[in-house]
């Protein structure tokens, strides 16, 4: 069996945001050589996501409105665990979006349907963060 691991790196400007990672996951796929077995792609932290989703800009603008209307970022005060930080928002829309995605590798590719892309979702940005992939396979 084959074992592949990469740490994948985001900085992202913003606040929230929405990056399709697909072609960097692809291209650690290309790199374990794997043709059969799985992948576990994961957000190392906990304002982050990582999920499988369409990549359309109107569903990434409804997302950013739902999770806005389920955990307001503003006012922070709303938010026990604010003392000191300011990202409790971050937290839930991360719980709500999931922690990772895995995908079937079939025949050396990413074994999707039609319109499934993988996103790494932001909820506390403007510092360096990180997302494992973990291949294992044949
Ligand atoms: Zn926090």
């Amino acid at each position: 069996m084959k074992s592949y691991r990469k740490e994948l790196y985001f900085n992202i400007p913003t606040r929230r945001a929405f990056v399709n990672i697909t072609p960097q996951v692809e291209q650690c796929l290309a790199e374990s050589g794997v043709n059969e077995g799985l992948i576990l792609i994961n957000a190392m932290h906990i304002t982050a996501s990582v999920f499988i989703n369409d990549d359309e800009s109107g569903l990434h603008h409804d997302y950013e409105l739902w999770l806005e209307r389920l955990a307001p970022h503003e006012p922070v005060s709303r938010y026990r665990h604010n003392v000191g930080e300011d990202n409790a928002d971050a937290h839930m829309k991360r719980q709500i979006m999931g922690r990772e995605a895995v995908v079937a590798i079939t025949g050396g590719r990413l074994d999707f349907g039609t319109w499934e892309r993988i996103f790494y979702g932001e909820f506390d940005g403007g510092r360096k963060k990180r997302v494992l992939v973990k291949i294992i396979g044949e």
